[in-house]
């Protein structure tokens, strides 16, 4: 290889720089081709005043060679401080987060001997936008947010990454029984995009009992994608249940930058000591080296640690009487694998990595977009009052009626209240009002609408306009109305 690729590293916080020493260590002398520039980020600079907790001259370093391979680093207690992960992970678009939970079983105790499962979670939407409001004394807001061109992005990776890792199934996540338009849109993306590759196994599960199936029986599984929150949640579900939180990396993928860290954290009680297991990252490492075409290196670093663990030679984290042969420290435990570099495990599975997952770009995702007809054909007002009679309601909203806009439904949190409403539902002050028209309206009868409820002493809070595409309505229903 001719070129040394240019990385950022950054050393972190506590175990950090001991981990990251050890992890530079071993992948350089198994021959991988890299140029680190380093950069400072974490505890220091947040505590310099920089709340983002990297500076400004480190952004370029990351622009510049679009890998970041990361060391944990110490969030200081009190609040004002951002996530790095979150401001590294927006500003560069990284939509895809991929975590392998492997278990190492006999060499590291488990529940689950024969797991192997890489979860892969939708990084920039759903409920992690951030786009929250309160509404009224009593409701508050946060926006789920799923679109077709994220749910492709991330689907298609899932199934890419399957091949080039030579995988057997995806399996996506969701729970479109009860989010019809937003997870429904997600399994809709899932079954196109699984079309697509019909030497891959797939299948989806409700996310309740998929979750109670991964937890139960994980090597049902091989491939797992979801969406942001069931992603955030059960990455660590299934990082925990293979008994390998302290062993796990993670990749953070887009389009132009990469990110790779351990799982864990700066452990900072354990800084300093020679003590920590720098495997997370150094299997971090690993994903960074097949990323940026190393795969053979990435080979060889992975048997070599695999070998490694299976010799018994573990730091003090999974150390056990027994089944461990030697306590080892972080220095000593690098110097363990470099010295079986070239060899592979006898009883694990050997790993071999020959490409990165194709990614699907931005404008190749344009070019596909199709275009539905839109029609507005009515509006969802919500109002923030106080009271608790729907009747009472439902007439002075009744009053807004005309210009071919008409009420036709009251919920309270999703439950219909009028018409034919039952006095046992419970109501909060925060209601919604459905006008539908018979045909297409405009804007100026939204907003003349909104001027009549307004005349009627009713505080509206928001609105939703309701749009048919390709004649379907593009809003959930409600059952009974
Ligand atoms: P932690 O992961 O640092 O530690 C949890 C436990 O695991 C501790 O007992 C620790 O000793 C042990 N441990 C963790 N990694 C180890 C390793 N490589 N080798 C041996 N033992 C290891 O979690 P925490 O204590 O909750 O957090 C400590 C700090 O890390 C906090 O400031 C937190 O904000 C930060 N943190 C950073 C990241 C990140 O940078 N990505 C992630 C999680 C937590």
């Amino acid at each position: 290889m001719a070129n040394k690729t240019p990385i950022t590293v950054a050393h972190g916080d506590g175990i950090g720089p001991e981990i990251m020493d050890a992890t530079l260590h071993i992948i350089e002398a198994a021959g991988a081709q890299i140029e680190p520039e380093t950069i400072e980020v974490g505890e220091k600079v947040y505590l310099r005043g920089i709340s983002a907790g990297i500076e400004p001259s480190a952004w370029e370093s990351l622009r510049r060679t679009r890998v970041f391979l990361k060391a944990p680093i110490t969030t200081p207690q009190g609040g004002g401080y951002k996530s790095l992960n979150v401001t590294t992970r927006t500003t560069f678009g990284l939509y895809a987060n991929v975590r392998p939970c492997v278990s190492y079983y006999p060499f590291v105790d488990t529940k689950h001997p024969v797991m192997d499962v890489v979860i892969i979670r939708e990084n920039e939407e759903d409920t992690y936008t951030g786009i929250e409001y309160r509404q009224t004394n009593d409701m508050m807001e946060s926006l789920k947010l799923i679109s077709r061109p994220g749910s492709e992005k991330i689907i298609r990776y899932a199934f890419e990454y399957a091949r080039a890792n030579n995988r057997k199934k995806v399996t996506c996540f969701m729970k479109d029984n009860i989010m019809k338009i937003t997870d429904g849109l997600f399994h809709k993306v899932f079954d196109e995009i699984a079309k697509e590759y019909p030497d891959i196994e797939n299948e989806s599960w409700i996310v309740d009992i998929g979750s109670a199936k991964l937890a139960d029986t994980p090597e049902a599984f091989d491939v797992v994608v979801m969406p942001n929150l069931y992603g955030d949640i059960l990455s660590d579900v299934a990082a925990q249940i293979a008994g390998s939180v302290g062993l796990a990396g993670s990749a953070n993928i887009g389009e132009q930058c990469a990110m790779f860290e351990a799982i864990h954290g700066s452990a900072p009680r354990r800084a300093g000591q020679n003590l920590a297991n720098p495997s997370g990252l150094l299997l971090a490492a690993v994903m960074m080296l097949v990323h940026i075409d190393q795969p053979e290196v990435a080979t060889r670093v992975h048997n070599a640690w695999l070998r490694t663990m299976e010799d018994g030679i573990h730091t003090y984290d999974i150390f056990e009487e027994g089944v461990s042969k030697q306590k080892v420290g972080t220095r000593e435990f690098a110097e363990a694998v470099i010295a079986r570099l070239g060899q592979e495990p006898q009883t694990l599975k050997a790993v071999h990595y020959a490409s990165a997952p194709k990614q699907e770009t931005s404008e190749q995702i344009e070019r596909q977009r199709v275009v539905s007809k839109k029609e507005l054909v009515g509006v969802d007002v919500f109002l923030d009052w106080a009271e608790h009679d729907t009747e009472k309601l439902a007439a002075l909203l009744q009053q807004a009626n005309g210009d071919g806009l008409e009420l036709k439904l009251i919920t309270n949190r999703g439950a219909r209240v009028w018409p034919h409403g039952l006095p046992e539902t419970f109501t909060t002050d925060h209601w919604r009002s459905r006008f539908l028209s018979k045909g297409t309206i405009n804007h100026a009868q939204i907003t003349s609408l909104l001027q009549r409820i307004n005349e009627s002493g009713l505080d509206f809070i928001k609105i939703e306009n309701l749009y048919d595409f390709d004649g379907q309505p593009g809003y959930s229903s409600v059952s009974g109305a």
